[in-house]
């Protein structure tokens, strides 16, 4: 055990003597160093110090907020092979899946350098006479994000480089389970040259929450996690008067066209469903087959491909997913397998004790799974597993493929697998989920896009990140101005003011 992991507040790393909880290396299964978790007063720290750094920072010029960022673009850059190494550690995502995470992460900090271009507002001249009238996209105060464990540097690049260029402040409360990555990101906001205080970093867990939920000082809560926890932030923050956005969980279905190209199906089901051991809010973790022989040849194909997956400690370049988070988290996404095998599924590969190196007997590693003949009342599929398993769902038309996606409770992302134009137009427009591939597994939105699903996955009106992030964390304020000429003097009006 090296060392404890504090807290980022104020420009300075501070330890909270409250209590600490274990951090592990999910690859060996020990315990690699502690975690501080804040209480009550460190939190009101933070907020603290977020707000007196607001009121220099929101009138800094944008430009030189957005300076700031493409420094932070530069240092996340040279800094990647040591920020993908602690997200390995702590998260015991593979080397290359942590790079792509980071990437991800860096798009987002590219997106906040447009910041002048993004916050120019709106202007209209001569609205009546001699009057103009403008909108400005003003910063809120201090925000705050919550963020989660399964990508623990780009949640956070989600979040807080758009709402500092946009001129807030921000307390950034990331996932206990993996939080040495966001004190990284801190400091490097820090060595980019943004002013103390406008960046600060809380770790702990529920404690922390409530603290920053009640905080009047808090003006908007961004919060990403699983959906039992977003409803209750989104409640708690919304009923304390707070804008909050809360992303949740997920259940995402491949619906699979008897005229799709299975190879390409196969293939792209195997890294959506696998990659990152399934720990992706947009896994891809159902596979729904249209008419029996569509189903009967997409399993064997995945299941031949199976046959080439290793799943091994992160550091290692050539394993395909790495372990998952906690040995708690193990048991649960195993007792879904066992869950499913009960309620009458077919096993068709059970990664339940799979083999490992020598060394990393203790990691919490799990195989992949394959399931056939899952139907929708089994809890395994009601339910978000968050593992390395792929449920197939069989079904005889596309109709029945989009009604079950109808009915879930999650409507994160989906996707489709054909040929058919028609087809693939008709699914984009009527099914209900907040983002849609179309041969595509993964249709995670690009930076300047943004990110959201329906229903019990995304709780708020505006998505994060991209356009709809940066009217989260903006609020419009219109003026409308007449300075008095001596043509234009008018007496005391009555009337609704209208243009004659
Ligand atoms: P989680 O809900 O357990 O934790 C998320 C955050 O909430 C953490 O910072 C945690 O400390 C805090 N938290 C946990 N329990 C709390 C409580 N009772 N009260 C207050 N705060 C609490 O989620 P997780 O396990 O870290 O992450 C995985 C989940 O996140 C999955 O459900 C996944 O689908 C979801 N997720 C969603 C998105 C999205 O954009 N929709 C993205 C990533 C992850």
């Amino acid at each position: 055990m090296s060392h404890i992991v504090g807290h980022f507040i104020g420009g300075k790393t501070v330890y909270d003597a409250a209590s600490v909880q274990d951090v592990y290396n999910p690859s060996t299964g020990a315990v690699a160093r502690q975690v501080a978790l804040a209480g009550k007063a460190t939190v009101e720290a933070a907020v603290a110090a977020a707000q007196a750094a607001f009121p220099e920072w929101r009138k800094t010029p944008v430009l030189k907020r957005a300076r700031i960022m493409f420094r932070y673009k530069e240092l996340l850059e040279q800094n990647r092979d040591k920020i993908c190494a602690l997200i390995g550690e702590e998260h015991g995502k593979i080397v290359h899946d942590a790079a792509g995470e980071l990437q991800r992460g860096i798009e987002n900090v590219e997106f906040a350098c447009a910041a002048p271009e993004m916050l120019k507002g709106e202007y209209s001249k001569n609205v009546g006479p001699e009057i103009d009238s403008w909108s400005d996209f003003q910063p809120l105060g201090v925000v705050a994000g919550i963020t989660p464990f399964n990508f623990p540097a780009m949640v956070p690049l989600w979040m807080f480089p758009l709402a500092i260029v946009c001129g807030n402040t921000f307390v950034l409360k990331p996932s206990e389970r993996d939080p040495s990555v966001c004190l990284l990101l801190a400091q490097l906001m820090q060595e980019a040259g943004l002013p103390d205080g406008v960046l600060n970093v809380v770790n702990g867990g529920r404690e922390a929450v409530d603290t920053l939920l009640a905080d009047p000082r808090v003006q908007a809560v961004s919060f990403v996690g699983s959906t039992p926890v977003a409803k209750y932030v989104y409640a708690t923050a919304t009923a304390n008067g707070k804008r909050c956005q809360a992303m949740g969980g997920a259940k995402n279905h491949a619906v699979v066209l008897p005229d799709a190209d299975l190879d390409n199906v196969v293939n792209s089901l195997l890294g959506a469903a696998f990659g990152s051991s399934g720990e992706r809010c947009m896994a891809l973790s159902v596979a729904v087959a249209v008419g029996g022989e569509t189903a009967d040849r997409m399993v064997a194909g995945i299941k031949a491909g199976m046959r080439h997956l290793k799943t091994g400690p992160f550091s290692d370049a050539a394993n395909h997913f790495g372990p998952l988070i906690t040995a708690a988290h193990k048991a649960k996404v195993e007792d879904y397998i066992a869950g499913a095998q009960a309620q009458g599924a077919e096993i068709v590969v059970d990664g339940r004790n799979p083999s490992v190196l020598a060394g990393y007997e203790n990691g919490f590693y799990l195989g992949a799974t394959l399931i056939d003949r899952v139907t929708p009342d089994m809890v395994s599929y009601r339910e978000e597993i968050f593992g390395p398993v792929l449920q197939v769902v069989r079904v005889d038309t596309m109709q029945e493929a989009m009604d079950l996606i109808d009915g879930h409770i999650y409507g994160n992302g989906t996707c489709i697998y054909t040929r058919d134009g028609e087809a693939a137009r008709y699914f984009a427009d009527r099914v209900s989920a907040g983002m849609v591939g179309i041969n595509i597994p993964l249709p995670v939105p690009v930076a300047y896009h943004s990110f959201g699903g329906w229903k019990q996955s995304m709780f708020g009106d505006l998505g994060t990140y991209g356009p709809d992030g940066t009217r989260f964390y903006t609020r419009r304020k219109t003026v409308t101005q007449r300075w008095p000429t001596a043509e234009v003097r008018e007496g005391a009006v009555f009337a609704m003011p209208v243009l004659g």
